[in-house]
């Protein structure tokens, strides 16, 4: 373990050149062309066996150990997002609107480096290692379930992930035990009233007001009829009718977004949040339409492999390095992965007040502290090695 720490020490400059040369080219989710070109190259180079197009523009590398062993398998995205690049570092996107906003093109990277450091050791490693470099995280299906119905996961024994975390300090792991991160579902409805005169509102069913009562009945579905105790969030993010003073609208449209981590919980926002619409419109002679999409599954982690998390970050980075996440909010479709195979996602924080890396994901001047990669590249490679090497755990078995 030693020496793999000294090798990945010794690719440090080498991943943040390749987490560089991504950042600048940026590929927006399913149009992951190039970037999966990039990594192909770099695996088939060092001897990697790669399938390519899996589930789109997907990737599976595979690298088999000189000793017997297990099968496991490490994630990375490669995907970013319709923002403009405002950073004006040397490393800025070239490509307008486009920018890896979530830190995507480290996650790439860091696979990379990872990948790199096994296959020079292969011939003493037990088991097989699966590189899944996936395409499509920020994006409805997303890829995950698309590489996984190609057969992405077959033969795996456990599963890992990462995310570069810049609201958590630099170098610091987190991780927890069952739900982690939320189901991110969204609704968009339409309220179909009359339209009419603003003075002769008898003549007419005003969307607005209906549409107005509804964001407002909407703030009970957490608060009067999801158990307390469960994490649950109803927004509404969008909300558009009418154009001019003395007309009454005829339609009302509003998004909204739900999050929530318990699928009990999950369905009952749900079925209120139709109901009350339902309710609302009848109550005004309106009537309706609405798209009620499910998102990603929430991520649940497998709380033995949370337990080998701890352990293994515990002794490559410290014991005060380590430490249990607060549920997050946002989705991630990693959670389809750990639905099939034993395996935990975890947060590496890449903030830094020092150096002024402070924004938050998805934001125009998102940046990271590029030496998270190191932190999050010895956690994805000490955590396969332990996994790989060891007899399964006991909720395997
Ligand atoms: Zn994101
Ligand atoms: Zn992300």
């Amino acid at each position: 373990m030693e020496q793999l720490r000294k090798q990945l020490d010794e690719l440090y400059p080498d991943i943040v050149s390749w987490r560089r040369h991504l950042h600048r080219n940026p590929e927006l989710s399913f149009h992951e062309e190039k970037t999966a070109e990039f990594v192909a190259d770099k695996l088939e180079q060092w001897g990697i066996e790669v399938r390519r197009q899996v589930g789109g523009h997907g990737l599976v590398g595979t690298l088999r150990g000189g000793m017997p062993g297990r099968t496991v398998a490490l994630r990375a995205d490669m995907d970013a997002l319709p923002i403009q690049d405002e950073k004006t570092c040397e490393y800025k996107s070239q490509v307008p609107g486009v920018m890896h906003a979530c830190g995507h093109d480290a996650h790439t990277a860091t696979l990379l480096g990872v990948a790199k450091a096994l296959s020079d050791a292969r011939e003493r490693l037990p088991g097989t290692y699966v590189f899944l470099f996936q395409h499509a995280e920020e994006m409805n299906p997303g890829g995950a379930k698309s590489m996984i119905e190609a057969g992405a996961l077959e033969g795996i024994d456990a599963c890992y992930g990462v995310h570069l975390w810049t609201p958590f300090p630099s170098g610091h792991v987190y991780c927890r035990p069952g739900p982690m991160m939320a189901a991110p579902d969204e609704f968009t409805l339409e309220i179909i009233g009359k339209g009419g005169h603003g003075g002769l509102p008898h003549q007419t069913v005003d969307s607005i007001v209906v549409g107005a009562e509804l964001v407002s009945s909407l703030q009970t579905v957490v608060a009067r009829s999801i158990d307390p105790t469960e994490p649950c969030v109803v927004s509404v993010g969008s909300f558009h009718a009418g154009s001019s003073f003395n007309v009454i609208a005829e339609t009302c449209t509003m998004k909204g977004t739900v999050r929530s981590f318990d699928p009990t919980v999950r369905l009952e926002a749900k079925r209120r949040i139709e109901l009350l619409l339902e309710h609302t419109c009848a109550k005004y002679g309106a009537t309706y339409k609405i798209d009620y999409r499910l998102g990603y599954p929430p991520v649940v982690n497998d709380p033995d492999e949370v337990e080998r998390c701890f352990r293994v970050a515990a002794a490559a980075f410290g014991a005060d390095a380590v430490h249990e996440s607060p549920l997050i909010m946002a989705g991630e479709d990693f959670s389809y992965f750990i639905e099939k195979v034993p395996g935990c996602f975890m947060f590496v924080g890449a903030g830094s007040e020092e150096h002024g890396i402070r924004h938050p994901h998805h934001h125009p001047r998102f940046d990271i502290d590029e030496r998270a990669m190191r932190t999050a590249a010895g956690l994805l490679l000490e955590l396969a090695v332990d996994a790989a090497g060891q007899a399964p755990v006991a909720s395997i078995s």
